[in-house]
């Protein structure tokens, strides 16, 4: 038989299969295989009868990991997004899989045919395999051995002679790890409420996408677990995606105690051995969930009945290196591929979602109170510039200090809010709140300290430095910010016996500081936690009644089209966290400019309202989801040699423009930040109408490939999170 081979090597030049010779397997399978002159691992693609290609090198089975399901994503996803075979048959196996280069070097161990007596078996060898008989007489006295040791001490051929023989059983020796202890049963039993059980049964009994949208504390995970059971009772699998930053000890804990050994857990904190592990156990069907953040999306299940996106709108689920993915299109392909459904479940709905839910391409489940008896905490906002002109120079509005002090006092918790992500920096006056944003594209400029100008990131404009507010014409304009450390500081001259915590990138680097801040904070060994967005995330703590949001403008002057989503998606999380259980919440959000209508839709919790404003400025900017943003990324560690590559992009997407047409913006620049790792950075940005996208994309994909910087790289993004 001829074998289509995909070994394990990702350059360019290799992505393609080679022919092997070997025994009849079926596609997906794992071999080992001669690579000019190393032994790889490869991965059977194809088969046929007759190659073209004569003097073929044998491939050894070794097992077949993958499925023809995955395949067929693979196929997908090489084609959406010009991928290398290889990097997505990666995703697909543990890294394990890919360090056992010898197939008679995996860990199998081997043992005498017990039901056999050893004579029996000395006569089946045969008195002149000498070797055969001494390692056949060593595993009767060991009772077994591994499969590598009997090599290393017998040699292969004596090995092999035995298992042809067959007096030799074959066992895969397979510890097992337990990658978070079980924790204890949850004994809460909980009667779903009429709208729960409404949504479980719509999920449960349809097909297609359904879009969750639902307050947080509304029970949506509660619906997520029981559309899981119901598909586990119906003999079918589920994955469930969160974002990585909400896979806590807490919420792992909840799902193990549910389900046991049926859910495998796999997220960044595992070691290869335990994600092995887990992905065997899904392998195997010996778990029957896959809980995890994105790349849980290619777990090895079978009959999958429903894929759980949790915090959908999350920017996690958008992979950014390489292999770059939206893992919301993948599911979506897997789950129509296996006849599952998919669950995308949000407070606050990505836009195109919204909008795609809106035309009935899926179906809409609204929860819109939470479960509690306590509403969602009710939202003051503070007009800082009032408190500026007041005199009040503090970080702190004096409702905040108040509200802080109470709470202090009652002995409960607070979060405070810091919004903060970016190199970007905006330029605001401090008098009137005036921001300066691009004229063609609606979007905050960024302020580019080495050319002292203002910069358009979508488009490339560049504007005068101001010396004053082109609004009121103070000199008061600030640059720059303050970080969790100064409020932390200054937190602590009104209160200096408050208990505090931060965190953000400095204090949690590593996972399980990230855990151990969060669970000091929830056995209130603090009284306050101060944080960036990572304190906004699902987490449940009981005794937080305050959640003050600092600068809640910050990241809406990011120059980013999507800063006012943003924005009311960290508001709206952020206040999620308050009064979570018995007692009432209470939101103090300070801002410089409250009027706007991002503050004005999260005061009421108004996501309906708030996405018919903004769709209806992305409708008229051009911008997505009524266009896609593709960014080519040049980078090199020559000027010269970036330069030349931009440009001869830029000149082929232009006669793509001239041909298809439908391009709403085209230009070649420099990238915000020009400069990273020592290598220099140029872009080809545009915006082009979704019906000519699957038509000028591979040759977008082409003509980077084309134009590889030859000290550099080259990327093609699709509506990327930043365009720094
Ligand atoms: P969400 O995921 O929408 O933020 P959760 O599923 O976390 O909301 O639910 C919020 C809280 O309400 C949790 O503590 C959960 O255990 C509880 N809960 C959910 N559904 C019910 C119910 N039907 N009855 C009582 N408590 C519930
Ligand atoms: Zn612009
Ligand atoms: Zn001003």
């Amino acid at each position: 038989m001829i074998l289509q081979v995909i070994v394990d090597i990702s350059t360019n030049d290799i992505d393609r299969t080679f022919d092997y010779e070997g025994e009849d397997m079926p596609v997906g399978s794992r071999v080992s295989v001669e690579f000019g002159k190393k032994r790889l691992i490869g991965f059977v693609i194809g088969k046929s009868e007759k190659s073209e290609y004569g003097n073929l090198k044998e491939a050894k089975y070794i097992d077949t990991p993958i499925s023809s399901e995955q395949l067929e994503l693979m196929y997908f996803m090489r084609e959406a997004y010009h991928l290398r075979y290889i990097d997505v048959l990666r995703l697909f196996v543990p890294s394990k899989l890919r360090e056992e280069k010898d197939p008679e070097y995996t860990k199998k161990y081997l043992r005498i045919d017990d039901e056999r007596t050893l004579e029996e078996l000395v006569d089946v060898v045969g008195k002149a395999a000498k070797k055969q008989l001494e390692a056949l007489k060593y595993l009767a006295s060991n009772s077994g051995e591994f499969l590598s040791v009997m090599n290393i001490k017998f040699g292969v051929s004596a090995v092999n002679g035995l298992r042809d023989k067959g007096v030799v059983i074959e066992s895969a020796v397979h510890e097992r790890n337990t990658p978070m202890q079980t924790l204890k049963k949850q004994d809460k039993n909980i009667t779903l409420t009429p709208s729960q059980a409404k949504a479980v049964e719509k999920i449960a009994r349809g097909k297609g996408v359904f879009l969750l949208h639902g307050v947080t504390g509304s029970g949506k995970t509660e619906i997520y677990e029981r559309v899981i059971e119901y598909m586990l009772a119906d003999g079918k699998t589920a994955i469930m995606l969160v974002p990585e930053i909400s896979l806590t000890p807490q919420m792992l804990g909840l799902f193990r105690a549910r389900f046991g050994d049926r859910v495998a857990i796999l997220h960044s904190g595992l070691n290869a051995s335990e994600r092995y592990d887990e992905w065997k156990r899904l392998k195997d069907g010996e778990a029957k969930i896959a809980i995890g953040a994105r790349s849980a999306i290619f777990a090895p299940l079978e009959n999958l009945g429903v894929i759980i996106i949790d915090e959908e709108h999350d920017s996690s689920y958008l992979s950014e290196s390489n292999p770059r993915y939206d893992t919301k299109s993948v599911a979506k392909f897997r789950a129509h591929l296996s006849g599952a459904a998919l669950v995308l479940g949000s407070a606050t709905p990505d836009m195109e979602s919204y909008l795609a839910a809106g035309r009935g391409e899926y179906t809409l489940i609204t929860l819109p109170e939470r479960i509690s008896k306590h509403k969602l905490p009710e939202m003051e906002i503070v007009d800082m510039v009032q408190e500026f002109r007041s005199g009040n120079r503090s970080v702190f509005s004096m409702s905040l200090i108040e509200a802080i002090g109470d709470t202090l006092n009652r002995g409960e918790q607070a979060m405070l809010f810091l919004n903060r992500r970016g190199f970007a920096s905006f330029i605001k006056c401090k008098e009137c709140g005036y921001v300066a944003k691009c004229e063609d594209c609606d979007v905050s400029l960024t302020y580019h300290k080495e050319d002292n100008e203002l910069k358009c990131h979508y488009c490339g404009r560049r504007y005068h430095a101001l010396t004053k507010c082109t609004n009121c014409g103070s000199t008061q304009i600030k640059q720059g910010r303050i970080g969790t450390e100064k409020i932390v500081e200054e937190l602590k001259s009104f209160f200096p016996n408050v208990r505090t915590l931060r965190m953000d990138n400095d204090t949690t680097s590593r996972r399980d500081s990230y855990f151990k801040i969060l669970s000091a904070f929830g056995e209130h060994k603090a009284d306050m936690l101060v944080g960036t967005q990572m304190i906004a995330k699902g987490h449940d703590f009981s005794n937080v009644t305050l959640v003050g949001i600092l600068e809640a403008d910050a990241a809406l002057y990011f120059s980013d089209y999507r800063s006012s989503e943003r924005t009311f998606q960290l508001i709206t999380q952020v206040a999620g966290r308050a009064g979570r259980a018995e007692k009432q919440g209470r939101v103090i959000l300070q801002t410089y400019a409250p009027r706007h209508y991002v503050f004005q839709f999260a005061k009421t919790y108004d996501y309906a309202g708030f996405f018919k404003k903004e769709i209806n400025t992305r409708l008229v900017t051009k911008f997505p989801p009524y266009t896609k943003i593709v960014r080519v990324l040049v980078t090199s560690l020559e000027e010269q040699d970036a330069v030349d590559c931009t440009r001869n992009v830029y000149r082929s997407v232009q006669t793509l423009e001239k041909e298809y047409g439908k391009f709403v913006y085209l230009g070649a620049q420099k990238s915000p930040v020009t400069r990273m790792n020592g290598l220099i950075r140029y872009q080809v940005l545009m915006r082009i109408e979704p019906d000519i996208f699957g038509a000028v994309m591979p040759k977008i994909y082409q003509t980077a490939d084309e134009n590889r910087p030859k000290r550099g790289n080259i990327f093609v993004e699709i509506n990327p999170q930043s365009l720094i």
